[in-house]
């Protein structure tokens, strides 16, 4: 999936787009696993551990990531309330993006914020540390619990555990982000028009 798979470019693009882990990125509680060591697996692109679990993102995952670093000026964020940070970190390092060079997702990703307990916490982090208000972040996550994250003005929508973040959602998400805030950008259909050019 590139760029050219959206059917029609929104007006404006969130300022950060923001990825639950579990059951959004990928079909597993990591910590419900047995954790490391793990040993990337390149023919399935996911980490193994010693017992035999395999562990590797949904099926558009590493597409829509590739999207993104597509978009103008769209940071990416991870906010994961896992019992086990670290394994979840050591799993974005292996992990990879085959669109973007083949490199593991976390050095494609902007901030990390990875630790229980209300999101409400990671997301003031987030704003915090971005200067990014919350208003322009696009929240994907599979639990209706943390859409408490929306009393931030952040922009929630709720992922089926089955699948991950497909295609189509995700598109609809980016126009229906743009046409719920604010101010317009007209920009940017000259933006990508000038991109396409240059190859
Ligand atoms: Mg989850």
């Amino acid at each position: 999936m590139t760029k050219s798979m959206l059917k029609k470019m929104p007006s404006k693009f969130p300022k950060m787009i923001v990825f639950d882990l579990d059951y959004t990125l990928w079909p597993d509680w990591i910590d419900c696993t047995n954790g490391p060591p793990y040993t990337y697996d390149e023919s399935t692109n996911a980490v193994v551990n010693t017992t035999g679990e395999y562990l590797g993102f949904f099926e558009h995952t590493a597409d829509i990531i590739a999207l993104i670093k597509s978009f103008p000026d769209t940071q990416i964020g991870i906010a994961s309330r896992t019992q086990t940070p670290e394994w979840a970190k050591k799993a974005i390092g292996l992990l990879r993006i085959p669109g973007l060079d083949n490199t593991p997702l976390v050095e494609n990703v902007d901030y990390l914020e990875i630790y229980p307990g209300s999101k409400l916490k990671h997301f003031k982090s987030l704003s915090e540390k971005s200067g990014i208000s919350c208003s322009d972040m696009l929240f994907f996550d599979d639990e209706s619990r943390n859409r408490e994250v929306c009393k931030l003005g952040v922009h929630f929508v709720h992922v089926n555990t089955r699948t991950g973040i497909t295609p189509f959602q995700f598109e609809n998400a980016l126009h229906a982000f743009a046409s719920n805030s604010g101010a317009k950008q007209t920009k940017m259909d000259g933006f990508f028009t000038a991109k396409s050019k240059m190859k």
